[in-house]
C-alpha cells in the first residue's frame, strides 16, 4: 500500500513541479509587470524634437527608447546631426510602491519643435524661417526658461489668427 502511494506520489510530483513552474513563469513578469513599482520619464530634445523614453522597472536596467516623429523628421535638415541631444522632461508615469495605483504626472513639455513645424505649415516658410533660426540660436545657451518664453511669446502669437486647416501647398 505504502510502495503505491509513494510511486503515485513520484508520478504526479513532476507533473506538479512543471505545471507550477510553468505558471510562475507565466504569471510572473506579468504580476512584476503590474504590480511592481516602476518609473517611465518621456522627455522631449529641445533641439531636434526626438522623444526619448527611459524606463526603470523593477530588477532590471533602464531601457532607454528615442523615438523620431514628425516633427524632428522635419526638424532634421536644419539641425546639426551631431549635436548633444537636450532632454526636457515632458512627462513622467510610475508606481511608487508594489501594488500601488500609477501615477501619471505632466511637468508641461515645451514643445519648441513642434510648434515650429506648426507655424511653417500654417503660416509658411517666410514667417517660419527667422523663427527656426532665433529658436536654434537660443537652444545653444541650454537655458530652459528662455525657450520656453520664445515658444510662449514669439511663437504662439504667430499661430493667433491661423487659418483652420494648413493652405495647400503651392
Ligand atoms: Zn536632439
Amino acid at each position: 500500500m505504502k510502495t503505491f502511494r509513494l510511486t503515485k506520489l513520484l508520478c504526479v510530483f513532476p507533473i506538479l513541479a512543471v505545471a507550477l513552474v510553468a505558471a510562475a513563469a507565466i504569471g510572473f513578469p506579468s504580476a512584476v509587470d503590474q504590480y511592481a513599482p516602476y518609473e517611465s520619464t518621456t522627455s522631449e530634445c529641445l533641439i531636434c524634437g526626438r522623444m526619448r523614453t527611459v524606463e526603470h522597472r523593477w530588477m532590471q536596467s533602464p531601457a532607454e527608447s528615442i523615438y523620431a516623429g514628425d516633427d524632428s523628421l522635419w526638424m532634421q535638415p536644419q539641425v546639426d546631426n551631431k549635436h548633444d541631444h537636450w532632454w526636457v522632461a515632458c512627462s513622467t508615469e510610475g508606481r511608487p510602491g508594489w501594488f500601488d495605483y500609477s501615477m501619471i504626472g505632466c511637468g508641461g513639455g515645451v514643445g519648441g519643435v513642434s510648434t515650429l513645424h506648426y507655424v511653417e505649415t500654417y503660416r509658411g516658410v517666410e514667417v517660419a524661417q527667422p523663427l527656426i533660426i532665433e529658436y536654434l540660436q537660443l537652444t545653444q545657451d541650454h537655458d530652459v526658461k528662455s525657450v520656453r518664453d520664445f515658444v510662449q511669446q514669439k511663437l504662439m502669437p504667430a499661430l493667433q489668427d491661423r487659418p483652420d486647416t494648413p493652405p495647400e501647398a503651392e
